[in-house]
């Protein structure tokens, strides 16, 4: 039960009021017993019975709530060096596709990782997030795309989210239609509805189902076939919408209520529209913008329409093979002209919200888990636009330490 004292600016991140607003407290504190937060405000006001407890010193620095990278494909066999060269040299994203790199070949060297490999490089992924301030992960599937691929990735994810930081396991069986079922893909769309979707919610293995809709990966009307079936089976529905090209996808996350539309950097004003009257959280995720030269998410006429923002990482082999997510959001201001305060709530509370978690992280407040990081800048404009190497200096997660820098 120790309080944190001498925090310089403690970034609350509250749900309420706009996205630039994070409820900042100069001069804080904060009491976390066990895994949660018990006390948070200035520290002249701390209640009596906290400044009995042990004190530890945050030197001045800043403190905001644990960062939720809300969009990762955090398990995959490979990487894909040689196509970020080959798009470098003018090859798109969907001819890479159609010459069998592209998702197609990370499925056929995670299927041939074993099961010690994958879970030794995820974990020294997770560790690398935990560096930078990260203490909630969501991760999908697809790149299994068979029922027992996809149930190996997810049973993977429940054994790295038994630590301190949170996985948020998302099926997305429906990410690319798998070789062996190109000639007939309503095979495939089958196995997913009658098949996968079945075992892995029978098994509590996933809290949400994705589908990529895409020209290169399925329709609207497979992708409303395959999240409907989802959210009969409890998954709750979430989209790869509109990335490279406008194809209906915001309008579809609308319509079926979706927890999230991610990408939507081809949205249209209908899809805007769509999204705000359904409550959907718009996922932004400028490093495959950036990685792929494509136009960023739209993102000031979505957060003018009410739609909340949040931004992640998309970290994957292909498109965004970087998991730094204090990058991604000084990369939501300079591209989506986002304010830092709006990617800090974008990368904390609108995240818990775009993962279902919105009552339990993303926020400083009592009752709330006690996940947060310390970060050595006097100001989250200071942070964002620095962008050091790496400014978080510690970070606790359910109450425990996970980071501190030497
Ligand atoms: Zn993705």
């Amino acid at each position: 039960m120790p309080v944190l004292r001498n925090i310089g600016v403690l970034a609350r991140c509250l749900p309420t009021g706009p996205q630039d607003l994070i409820h900042e407290v100069r001069n804080g504190a904060l009491a976390w017993e066990g895994e949660a937060i018990r006390w948070v405000g200035p520290e002249a006001e701390l209640p009596g019975p906290y400044r009995e407890w042990p004190a530890e010193d945050a030197g001045g620095r800043m403190v905001i709530p644990g960062l939720v990278d809300c969009h990762t494909h955090l398990c995959f066999g490979g990487w894909r060096a040689e196509e970020f060269v080959q798009r470098l040299q003018g090859a798109s994203y969907l001819e890479i596709a159609a010459a069998g790199g592209g998702i197609a070949s990370t499925v056929a060297k995670t299927r041939a990782a074993s099961r010690e490999q994958l879970l030794a490089r995820c974990r020294g992924h997770l560790a690398g997030m935990a560096r930078l301030g990260v203490t909630t992960v969501e991760a999908k599937s697809g790149y299994g795309l068979t029922l027992e691929h996809e149930l190996r990735l997810l049973r993977l994810y429940r054994e790295l989210g038994e630590g301190s930081q949170r996985i948020v396991p998302t099926l997305l069986a429906a990410h690319v239609v798998p070789a062996e079922y190109r000639e007939r893909r309503d095979d495939y769309v089958t196995l997913v509805i009658d098949e996968i979707i079945p075992a892995v919610s029978s098994e509590g293995l996933a809290r949400f189902c994705d589908a990529f809709v895409e020209e290169s990966a399925f329709t609207v009307e497979e992708a409303r076939r395959i999240l409907s079936a989802g959210a009969r089976h409890g998954l709750r529905p979430k989209l790869h919408a509109d990335q490279l090209s406008g194809c209906g996808g915001a309008e579809l996350a609308g319509e079926l209520g979706a927890v999230s539309a991610d990408h939507l950097e081809h949205v249209s004003t209908d899809g805007i529209g769509a999204l705000a009257v359904g409550g959907v959280v718009a996922v932004s995720l400028p490093f495959a913008s950036l990685y792929l030269g494509a136009p960023p998410m739209p993102a000031r006429p979505l957060i003018d329409f009410g739609v909340p923002v949040a931004v992640a990482t998309d970290f994957n082999p292909g498109s965004a093979p970087s998991y730094h997510l204090p990058f991604a959001m000084t990369l939501a201001c300079t591209m989506q002209r986002m304010t830092p305060g709006e990617a800090l709530k974008g990368a904390t509370i609108i995240a818990a919200k775009a993962v279902g978690l919105e009552n339990e992280i993303g926020a400083l407040e009592p009752g709330r888990s006690a996940d947060f990081a310390v970060i050595d800048a006097e100001s989250v404009e200071q942070w964002v636009y620095h962008l050091t190497a790496n400014a978080c200096v510690r970070t606790v997660a359910r109450g425990h330490e996970i980071w501190r820098a030497p």
